[in-house]
């Protein structure tokens, strides 16, 4: 197989799968991309939050990947449901599978599935304009929320909530969750961790953007700043530099004594030590027993342990940003925390001859962590598995033609990156009415019909 032109098969349109398809594309592989939305770029367009447009700016690196020679982009394609892996086998020589970790963890905790209690993965995927999640009965009618986590997510929610809305109507926010953010009643917004806060997951530079927030102070209980000797330890730590830089904000938060603000529209407080035992209510959430923790272990392996201790936080919203976890399509082995597929150095081994191999690259290779620029150095080590094993690949049985008549005879409405453009052109011509870096279309149907693409709705696609 050394000699023959490899034809790869990238299941999903995210960071992993661009990185993946540049680096095959430099070693002069032909790439088909497989996407089940209508729209690239995965997380950078559905996860980064609309009020950092900076980093969005890597979806043009994308797009010039996008016009290398051998790549084509098959959007509204989803594997599992348009396409199976079988018949991508019998296509291809290899497939990458790159569609991300798209389950929002949950708690396990009774009163979770009530109204007004949500994943950051459904809230977020809301406030970014997916059309899955376009419909997501949020209702910010109530006085608090609260926001379980202490990661960079948490704090991309916690930012949405307390921003005036007159700053987040020149971000690329979708209209619908605009207009619920325009009549928000929320004045408090809780951010809690199980363990302390030499322990946060936040980065500094986004935590330090809770010091500028307009007419939003944040509040730390001074006693929470209060370390234990395995905690000092563990800030001086080199592994752990953001979180000096943290516990160095949290004080300045502290000193500044916002609980007593009572003037401002908003406030956010961090609270530590803390673990949602039940949400309560009517219905929907109304209140929150926290349970509250301790910490216990060995420096760096500190975890929380709860004691007897409780108290009760009024709130109608509740976000659990606790993590992502990858599906297992169509039989894709999953690793034993069932958060990632299982893999070995990006290969995945499953005994079987299945037609083409199998590789891995993104957050479905890594599991949840990392930020956009990780998922290169990753895809391109993922590639070099590939081509290091390329001399075992086996003839594709069919050509990729004969993959497109399937589709077309099944009535699959492929989006090609041509049509993404036009898609693209006209949520910036939307948004520049307003000042507007974009303004999103937000359901299957509208993205077809901007894309020039007569489109017959299936059933769940809105
Ligand atoms: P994804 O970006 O999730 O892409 C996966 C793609 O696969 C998606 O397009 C999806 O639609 C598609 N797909 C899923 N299932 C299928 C299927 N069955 N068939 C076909 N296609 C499928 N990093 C930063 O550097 N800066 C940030 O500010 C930042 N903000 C973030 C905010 C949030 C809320 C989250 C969750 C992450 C953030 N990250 C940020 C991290 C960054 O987004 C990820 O590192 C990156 O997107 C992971 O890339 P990926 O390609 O593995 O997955
Ligand atoms: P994360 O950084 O892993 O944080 C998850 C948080 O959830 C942690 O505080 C964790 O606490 C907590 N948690 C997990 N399970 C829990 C449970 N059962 N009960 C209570 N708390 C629980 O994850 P993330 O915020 O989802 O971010 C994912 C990745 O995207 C990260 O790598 C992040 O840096 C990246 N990202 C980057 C940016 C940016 O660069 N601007 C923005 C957003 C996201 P413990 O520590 O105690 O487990």
């Amino acid at each position: 197989m050394n000699d023959v032109p490899l034809k790869v098969a990238v299941v999903g349109a995210g960071p992993g799968g661009f990185y993946a398809a540049e680096s095959l594309l430099r070693s002069d592989v032909a790439v088909d991309m497989y996407e089940k939305l209508p729209v690239p770029f995965g997380l950078v367009r559905f996860g980064v939050a609309p009020d950092h447009p900076k980093l969005k700016s890597v979806t043009a690196v994308f797009a010039r990947i996008a016009e290398m020679d051998g790549f084509r982009f098959f959007g509204n394609v989803e594997l599992g449901r348009d396409v199976s892996i079988a018949e991508l086998d019998a296509h291809y020589h290899a497939i990458i599978f790159a569609y991300g970790a798209e389950r929002g963890n949950t708690l396990g905790i009774p009163g979770e599935n009530l109204q007004g209690s949500f994943t950051a993965h459904e809230f977020v995927a809301w406030y970014n304009g997916h059309p899955d999640f376009k419909e997501l009965a949020v209702d910010l009618s109530c006085r608090a929320a609260l926001i379980i986590g202490q990661g960079n997510v948490a704090l991309d929610v916690a930012r949405i909530l307390a921003k005036p809305v007159d700053e987040l109507r020149q971000t690329d926010i979708a209209d619908h969750a605009l207009d619920a953010l325009a009549e928000s009643a929320i004045r408090d917004i809780y951010i809690a961790g199980r363990r302390g806060p030499v322990q946060v997951q936040f980065v500094g530079k986004e935590l330090r953007e809770f010091a500028a927030l307009t007419d939003c102070p944040s509040c730390v209980d001074m006693a929470d700043l209060a370390l234990g000797s395995v905690c000092q330890d563990e800030l001086v730590h080199p592994s752990r530099k953001d979180a000096k830089a943290c516990v160095d904000l949290l004080r300045t938060f502290a000193d500044a004594g916002c609980a007593e603000d009572q003037a401002a529209k908003r406030r956010c407080h961090f609270l530590f030590n803390r673990t949602p035992l039940a949400l309560r209510g009517q219905n929907r959430v109304q209140t929150v027993t926290l349970g509250h923790t301790a910490l216990q272990g060995e420096m760096l392996k500190q975890h929380a342990v709860e004691t007897s201790e409780t108290s009760e936080l009024e709130c109608g919203l509740v976000v659990s940003s606790i993590g992502y976890k990858t599906v297992g399509i169509d039989g894709l082995p999953l690793a034993d925390r069932g958060d990632r597929l299982h893999h070995e150095d990006g290969r995945i081994v499953n005994g079987a001859d299945r037609g083409a191999a199998h590789y891995v690259a993104g957050w479905a290779k890594r599991g949840p962590q990392g930020t956009i620029g990780t998922n290169r150095g990753d895809s391109v080590a993922t590639v070099e598995t590939l081509l290091a094993d390329r001399a075992s690949f086996t003839e594709p049985k069919e050509p990729r033609t004969h993959l497109l008549s399937i589709l077309a005879n099944r009535g699959t409405e492929i989006v090609s990156f041509e049509h993404w453009r036009k898609i693209d052109a006209c949520e910036v011509v939307r948004g520049a009415t307003n000042g507007r870096p974009r303004n999103k279309l937000t359901s299957v149907a509208e993205m077809m019909a901007n894309a020039g693409i007569e489109h017959h709705q299936t059933a769940g696609a809105s």
